[in-house]
């Protein structure tokens, strides 16, 4: 271990890159931050007690971009166990309200998994598509976003589905 740094600065792999992702043909790109990337890198299950993590994802939209700046939790009401994530719903639609005020708009979750590149759980999908249809507002599609434990990109998966399909989500180079 490198002297003067203690485990949770070694886990910690700071990110300085904004991510930018072509989403299906649309011209449109979705773009990470980089305080949304060292948000969830915080969380990821590197060590073997880590318990899964997550929380929502907000954006500005242009015709351009849909940019996500923000990453809010894991809340302490949050339910967590290694394999497994709920979410305190009534904080979550909190931070929608309060985000939105400031023109950050609700656009799709994030969690953890312990696997170094994550795929999404049956679970997973049935769930994001069912916010789909539950949502109100003017989107047809939300993001997923899943953090394994390798460096981001590499350990990282990123997908916009909607009420049935899903685009394909690509880095751009
Ligand atoms: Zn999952």
């Amino acid at each position: 271990m490198a002297e003067g740094r203690t485990l949770p600065d070694l886990q910690w792999k700071r990110y300085w890159r904004t991510l930018r992702f072509r989403i299906g043909n649309s011209g449109q790109r979705l773009v990470l931050t980089p305080t949304v990337l060292n948000h969830v890198a915080m969380y990821q299950q590197i060590e073997s007690f880590s318990a899964e993590a997550g929380g929502q994802l907000f954006a500005r939209f242009s015709d351009a971009e849909i940019r996500i700046e923000r990453a809010t939790g894991p809340r302490i009401s949050d339910r967590r166990s290694r394999y497994g994530y709920v979410p305190d719903r009534r904080r979550e639609q909190e931070e929608i309200d309060a985000l939105h005020g400031r023109g950050l708009h609700f656009i799709g979750d994030w969690h953890t998994h312990p696997e170094p590149h994550p795929r999404p759980s049956a679970s997973d999908i049935r769930s994001i598509r069912q916010a789909v249809r539950d949502s109100k507002h003017h989107l047809n599609g939300f993001i997923l976003l899943i953090a394994g434990t390798e460096r981001f990109p590499v350990g990282l998966f990123v997908s916009l589905y909607y009420g049935q399909g899903e685009a394909e989500i690509v880095l751009d180079s």
